[in-house]
């Protein structure tokens, strides 16, 4: 876990009527809100302050009274400071802010401010904010707001600047250092040695994108090589100005109209599915099977585009024709302009249509981020990431939250790469594939898919989270037309928009050509699409063929509320009505989470593969005993493995044989294309 320490700072005071106090007490508590900690003390405390050894930034907040004296609370301090056998460096590693209270009515105006101010640069000391003079005589407010309102800003710059003085100074002298880019609080100490340094450095760092903790800021780096740079490109001026109208090739895709689109989901649901019908009766190459997918073709956001544009300082030659050739002494081995960069096409267009500018970074590609990167703690936290002992890091930072190069360039902001960089390392734009969640012969010209919205959170390095590129794109495209269930469509929805897609069969993923044989559909969430497809083709065939023989039929669906996300509910329990589907079995993961205590829930499955367990027996009686098929389709991370385990047990225990031989079934199941898997993650 990383640490959660804020930065500190010191606020030292020295009152004789309350005012500098109660200011003083005013930092203090609003540091927090600055995500800061505040020390404060009272001058002659001097028992809870060590200046001598301090690392933070210290706020001074004193009066004077009299005829210039200091007050009582400050008395002593003031002496300690005035001896003179203290040596020109004594405060040289303090850095200081100082606000002197007075009234012009009396002699010697702020003089307690001013004696300590002369005295903390004689010794050394280095300011980081402005002094300020507060006249009581025309009100202190004056000047104290202002002061205070710059203040925190100031503070955040001191500790960010004391953090990298104090790297570069321990980096000189061998020493470790943590690299906190913002707040760190570390001491520009002369100290001699770093042992004397060690207690200089109170703030534990939280780790993030842009700062490591120890051991990784301590360790030596094994750092990959620099990628060979191997093109060359260029921008060129045009008089005409393209419109961005569509993908590459788009004479190859089909334009299709979406005809409708539905929510499937509550609002209160965990995410937001939804169906879109697409018209593709113009489009006989579009015919589809149950169990085939097709692709869609979604541009990047146009303000991520315009970012980076501006990112890389190129938001004027946005129209710019880029031409891209090979570098004549690249030592790439290989190397090859990316067939999916197009000549001649503009950069918006390129950024728009051909570059996966979202994809994470990999490791290549901070290294040689590295090169064009100024600030060296910026450039020590990319080395880190991309090298073998950050590799926890980066998988942590980097990969896990699916950071993008434009997130990676705002946390980085003196790393200024160079255009041709980005197109050596940004991958191509993928076309996105869903499932077919619908059968030409129950929807003549139409067809059917279902997706989730993908929620992208926020993480060190991205503020806010953000949607999948092709599902929010989709989104965004299609509100305010989404028509809910349960209410009526309106005649005078919004006009839908079109979309590019193209078909992508899949000859094995299909329902057994022989109506007869025995099937097991295994789809939680919107893994369910296909088997909708599967269904609806099959009651149709069953309409048609009342006589012929039709094996039994088992669908697994999982979801996480019954009456939120419960997706064609409807639908598949008049599969069942038909007798189409023969068994529904339904778990739902997070309805008795909630009354977890009640007999009944406690015995509910939880998910798909807990009901196959339940079932186990008729699932070795399809499979192995009357060559039948099953079917998983969704989340391949979590989800499809689970399943293959627990088929894997069920095989053992209804079998009785050990792990090897019930994988050696499994494996026959495949080979013999009645263990299916369409799974995705
Ligand atoms: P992207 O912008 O591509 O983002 C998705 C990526 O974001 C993930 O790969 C992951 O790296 C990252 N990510 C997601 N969640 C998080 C998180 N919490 N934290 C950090 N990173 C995260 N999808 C459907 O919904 N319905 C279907 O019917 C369907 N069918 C498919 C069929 C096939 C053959 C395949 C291969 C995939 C199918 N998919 C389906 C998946 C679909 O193609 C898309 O991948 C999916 O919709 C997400 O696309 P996106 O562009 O919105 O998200
Ligand atoms: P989901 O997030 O996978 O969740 C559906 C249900 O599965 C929830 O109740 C969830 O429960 C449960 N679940 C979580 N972990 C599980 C596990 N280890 N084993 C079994 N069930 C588990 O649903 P979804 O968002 O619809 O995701 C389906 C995924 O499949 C998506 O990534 C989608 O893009 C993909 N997909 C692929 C294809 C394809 O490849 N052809 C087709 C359609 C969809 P909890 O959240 O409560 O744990």
């Amino acid at each position: 876990m990383p640490c959660e320490v804020k930065p500190r700072f010191v606020v030292l005071y020295g009152s004789q009527k309350g005012q500098a106090q109660s200011i003083a007490e005013g930092i203090a508590e609003e540091a927090e809100a600055y995500g800061l900690v505040a020390d404060l003390s009272c001058l002659n405390e001097n028992e809870k302050y060590n200046l001598e050894k301090e690392s933070a930034p210290v706020v001074f907040v004193v009066s004077t009274t009299g005829d210039g004296e200091p007050p009582d609370n400050a008395f002593q301090f003031v002496k300690s400071i005035k001896r003179k056998t203290l040596s020109t460096d004594h405060y040289k590693h303090l850095c200081y802010a100082l606000l002197a209270l007075g009234d012009t009515n009396y002699a010697n105006f702020c003089n307690c401010g001013k004696t300590i101010e002369r005295r903390l640069q004689e010794l050394g000391a280095k300011q980081f904010y402005a002094t300020g003079y507060a006249d009581d005589g025309v009100g202190l407010e004056l000047v104290v707001d202002p002061w205070l309102k710059g203040l925190w800003k100031a503070i955040k710059e001191s500790l960010s600047k004391m953090a990298s003085d104090g790297n570069a100074y321990l980096k000189k002298i061998g020493a470790s250092v943590p690299t906190d880019s913002k707040f760190a609080s570390v001491a520009s100490s002369s100290a001699s040695a770093v042992s004397d340094l060690k207690p200089a450095f109170p703030v534990a760092l939280a780790a993030s994108l842009t700062c490591s903790v120890p051991p990784l800021c301590e360790s030596s780096l094994n750092v990959p090589a620099l990628p060979p740079a191997y093109l060359d490109v260029s921008l060129q001026e045009v008089d005409t100005v393209e419109e961005i109208v569509g993908p590459l090739h788009k004479e190859t895709l089909h334009h299709v109209q979406i005809s409708k689109a539905v929510q499937l989901t509550r609002g209160d649901a965990v995410k937001t599915a939804l169906l879109l019908e697409l018209d593709i009766s113009a489009y006989p190459t579009m015919a589809y099977q149950p169990g085939d997918s097709f692709d869609v073709f979604c541009p990047n956001r146009a303000a991520e585009v315009d970012h980076l544009l501006h990112r890389l300082g190129l938001q004027n030659q946005r129209n710019h024709h880029v031409t891209i050739s090979l570098k004549k002494d690249t030592k790439k081995k290989g190397a090859q302009v990316p067939s999916y960069i197009p000549q001649d096409v503009s950069l918006l267009f390129l950024l728009t249509w051909c570059l996966e500018i979202r994809s994470v970074p990999k490791k290549a590609f901070l290294r040689a981020l590295v090169e064009h990167t100024r600030d060296s703690t910026q450039r020590r936290r990319l080395q880190e990431l991309c090298s073998k002992q950050g590799a926890a890091d980066y998988n942590l930072y980097v990969r896990d939250p699916s950071l993008s190069v434009l997130e990676l360039l705002t946390a980085f902001p003196s790393c200024s790469p160079p255009l041709t960089l980005l197109i050596e390392h940004l991958p191509k734009l993928q076309s996105r594939p869903y499932s077919a969640a619908s059968s030409h012969l129950r929807h003549p010209g139409k067809l059917h898919f279902v997706f989730n919205v993908v929620e992208i959170p926020a993480c060190s390095g991205r503020p806010a989270g953000r949607r999948g590129l092709c599902t929010g794109w989709l989104f965004d495209l299609i509100n305010p037309g989404v028509v809910f269930p349960g209410k009526a469509e309106s005649s005078s929805s919004p006009a839908l928009p079109k979309i590019h897609v193209s078909l992508r069969p899949n000859s094995s993923f299909r329902p057994p050509p022989d109506p007869s044989v025995p099937f097991i559909m295994v789809g939680p969430g919107t893994g369910v699409a296909p088997f909708i497809g599967f269904l609806q083709q099959r009651e149709e065939e069953r309409q048609k063929n009342p006589k012929a023989v039709f094996g039994e039929t088992w669908l697994f669906f999982g979801c996480r509320h019954r009456e939120r996300d419960y997706l064609f509910r409807e639908e598949l329990e008049g599969f069942v009505s038909s007798g189409t589907l023969s068994h529904l079995k339904v778990c739902f993961s997070r309805d008795h989470r909630e009354d977890e205590d009640t007999t009944t829930s406690a015995a509910c499955p939880r998910y798909v593969q807990h009901n196959l367990l339940l079932n186990s027996q008729h699932v070795t009686d399809i499979l192995l005993r009357q060559n039948g098929c099953l079917y998983v389709c969704g989340d391949a991370k979590n989800m499809a493995k689970d399943v293959n385990e627990t088929l894997m047990e069920i095989i053992k225990t209804e079998l009785q044989v050990d792990q090897l031989e019930a994988m050696k079934r499994l494996a026959g199941l495949r080979e013999e294309k009645r263990y299916l898997q369409d799974i995705w993650g």
